[in-house]
């Protein structure tokens, strides 16, 4: 069959596919325990969902302004204001269907063909295919062995004639780590010099821990949105564990914003009408929500890594945010994939491969879901790959017995 050379190169996304791989086994009544996925476990919020079924119940859904439903505009506009110390007009906003499809128009609109986008490692796995996507080169940046976060100086190295962006996503998925403010304040000041665009994912921002802030790009330049070369990319998924809500937005210069509005406008017209009033209904509501979803993630933060600390010789950097951690088992395994699937198939628990976020060796873990099934999904990779754990586990009403070490 004859089909699109730089479609068919495309991966599949393996997070998609694994948590389809852990329904599957669900369905035929495998106790799996997915620590793949990264998705709190909540209920949306009371105002997100009333906002949401009173636009269904109106039979008023119809098309939204392509950039948006105003309303909703507003609320980001407010939500821009108070976190980012920045007033966007409302050409500086685009309402998308995720944060996902705002960096795909995004990226389609800074690159021509060949032009090159940094990504630093460890990096989300869409990146370098959303940047392939739209004719575009991913540079990717790998930082020293046992860190996750390059140096400004290798970031230099790689930077090329035809260099146009970096991406930064702090904190970070799939490690877990937010950047130094210093770091951040040399990256954005790097961009500048060199002037390149610096797209922020802020789709983390508040889900940090033990006190600790992510600083916004823009609290590092003294630029206005329309002078200054950062776009911020955010949404509800994480933030509000909203994601089958499926919006996402970004906040930039004009002329930027202009033409993504063109691409929306060209195909997917724009984000439901429906699931628009229902962020804004997150966006405008109680904002405990967001702590009390923090402190949940902050406690499960604190539950994987007792139970890690748990499993020998598996070394695993302490996340300051967001929902994953990243612990290397080169000790165990070299092969991310390899041990992913034996963990599958041997213990019932889903994990994510290091090698598909630029880092072999490691496995992701997501702690978004609650403390008994990252408690028993730890203990499960325990007794399937430390010899000084117990032979013997239960998984569900069967009892397995270990004998491959
Ligand atoms: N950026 C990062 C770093 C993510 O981890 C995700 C979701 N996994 C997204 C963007 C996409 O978010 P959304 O659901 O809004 O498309």
């Amino acid at each position: 069959m004859s089909l699109s050379r730089l479609a068919r190169s495309i991966a599949e996304s393996p997070t998609l596919r694994l948590n389809e791989e852990a329904r599957i086994l669900r369905e035929r009544g495998e106790d799996v325990i997915n620590l793949g996925i990264g998705e709190p476990k909540n209920r949306a919020p009371i105002t997100a969902i009333l906002s949401a079924a009173s636009k269904l119940s109106s039979g008023d859904v119809k098309y939204t302004p392509t950039d948006g439903l105003p309303s909703l505009k507003k609320a980001i506009i407010r939500y821009t204001e108070e976190n980012y110390d920045r007033l966007p007009a409302p050409e500086n906003v685009i309402v998308a269907t995720g944060a996902k499809q705002a960096i795909h128009m995004l990226l389609f609109t800074l690159l021509n063909p060949q032009e090159e986008v940094i990504i630093l490692a460890p990096y989300w796995v869409s990146y370098p295919e959303m940047v392939r996507m739209v004719g575009g080169v991913p540079v990717v940046v790998t930082p020293e062995d046992g860190t996750f976060q390059p140096r400004l100086k290798d970031i230099e190295q790689a930077v090329s004639g035809y260099t146009k962006a970096v991406i930064l996503n702090s904190p970070n998925n799939p490690s877990g780590m937010l950047f130094p403010d210093a770091f951040v304040a040399d990256l954005v000041d790097f961009c500048d010099r060199k002037n390149l665009y610096l797209i922020t994912d802020d789709i983390y921002h508040k889900l940090v821990f033990d006190g600790k802030r992510a600083t916004p790009a823009h609290a590092f330049s003294t630029q206005d949105i329309d002078s200054s070369r950062i776009i911020v990319i955010n949404g509800i998924s994480k933030l509000y564990g909203m994601t089958g809500f499926r919006i996402g937005w970004a906040v930039g210069p004009r002329p930027i914003i202009e033409i993504m509005i063109n691409v929306q406008a060209q195909t997917t017209s724009c984000a439901s009408a429906v699931l628009q009033a229902g962020a804004e209904g997150a966006l405008t509501g109680m904002q405990s929500f967001v702590e009390s979803l923090r402190l949940t993630i902050q406690n499960n933060r604190d539950v994987v890594m007792q139970e890690l600390a748990g499993v020998a010789s598996v070394v695993t950097a302490r996340p300051e945010g967001a929902f994953y951690c990243l612990p290397d088992f080169r000790y165990y395994n070299g092969d991310s994939v390899a041990l992913s699937e034996f963990l599958l198939k041997k213990a019932l628990v889903v994990t994510v491969p290091g090698k598909e976020f630029g880092m072999e060796g490691h496995l992701r873990l997501s702690y978004s879901g609650g403390v008994k099934e990252l408690t028993e999904g730890v203990a499960r990779i325990k007794w399937a790959l430390d010899p000084n754990s117990p032979n013997e586990i239960y998984i569900g009403d069967r009892k397995l017995v270990r004998d491959w070490l």
